[in-house]
């Protein structure tokens, strides 16, 4: 049985659950239980704070976890990344107060830097040769600034809301980090078996992330010039209509491209349009 310790709440949960179903592992009272086992996979779900999740992978405790790649790095047990997994992206950047002129990293020598990854900034600093002291901080970083803790902060961002209501700039790019999946690596090798079906199974439900299934009507005559359009995972199904002289054409488009395909597609005559939903692309 393996056991995968995911965030009980917070920022991954939601989306670690929702990976978790879309590989067809159903998991009950997802939120309640401490330890939750699936119905339908070999599978047993420890749900822990997302800080705690690399020392509790690395001791054993899970056979697998799933954290923010930022934990992973700062806490530095040796746990091997075993799939990115495409949700949970941020940074970890360096911010000043606003009203600060930047000159460059030179700006940092000497001054303080409030941060809950001293590790991952410690790094960064000695690789740049910059020496400043670092003050731990576990939670509102972005507050050390004005309350007069530190001179910069050293902290997560997405959207960057937070640094601006605090009236802070981001001005170094430190870090990027996504949800990953992390094991200690000496799997048995009935958990390796469990392990490579899952891997199976999320790099298929990644594959078809903004994917779309597209099929139309077309002249056949027009059917070279579409191909062209939609180049496919192999190629663009194409088959007879029972009109002479007309063809359907099926296929798969990056979401972001679509309408710039339908256009295109419009343009020599396609007709009768569908766009379907991918749930699964199989590799
Ligand atoms: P826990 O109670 O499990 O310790 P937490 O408060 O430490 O939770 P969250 O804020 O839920 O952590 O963030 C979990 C992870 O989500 C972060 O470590 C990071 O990898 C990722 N993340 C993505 N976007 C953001 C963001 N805007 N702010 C903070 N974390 C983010
Ligand atoms: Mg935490």
């Amino acid at each position: 049985m393996i056991r995968i310790a995911i965030q009980s709440k917070g920022r991954l949960n939601e989306e670690t659950v929702a990976l978790l179903d879309s590989i067809g592992i159903k998991i009950d009272d997802a939120k309640r239980k401490f330890l939750s086992r699936s119905r339908n996979f070999p599978i047993e779900v420890l749900h822990m704070r997302d800080d705690d999740i690399p020392q509790l992978v690395a001791n054993g405790t899970a056979t697998l976890g799933i954290v923010g790649l930022n934990e992973v790095a700062e806490k530095a047990y040796p746990l091997d990344l075993v799939e990115k997994l495409g949700f949970g992206g941020c940074r970890i950047s360096l911010a000043i107060p606003k009203s600060v002129d930047y000159p460059g990293l030179a700006w940092f020598a000497g001054k303080k830097i409030a941060t809950s990854y001293p590790r991952i900034l410690r790094e960064f600093l000695d690789s740049r040769g910059i020496s400043a002291e670092i003050e731990v901080i576990t939670g509102s970083v972005e507050i050390a600034p004005a309350a007069g803790i530190a001179d910069a902060i050293f902290d997560i961002v997405s959207s960057g809301s937070t640094l601006v209501s605090n009236g802070l700039v981001e001005v170094e790019r430190v870090f990027e980090s996504e949800a990953v999946l992390v094991s200690a690596g000496n799997l048995s090798e009935e958990d390796r078996e469990v392990l490579d079906e899952m891997l199976f199974r999320i790099r298929s439900a990644k594959a078809s992330k903004g994917k779309k299934y597209i099929l139309m009507n077309l002249p056949s005559a027009a059917v070279p010039e579409a191909v062209k359009i939609l180049p496919s995972m192999r190629s663009p199904t194409v088959m007879p209509l029972a009109a002479p002289g007309w063809s359907s054409l099926h296929s798969v488009v990056d979401k972001d491209e679509l309408w710039d395909k339908v256009r295109q597609l419009k343009a020599i005559g396609a007709e009768g349009i569908l766009v379907l939903n991918v749930d699964k692309i199989i590799l």
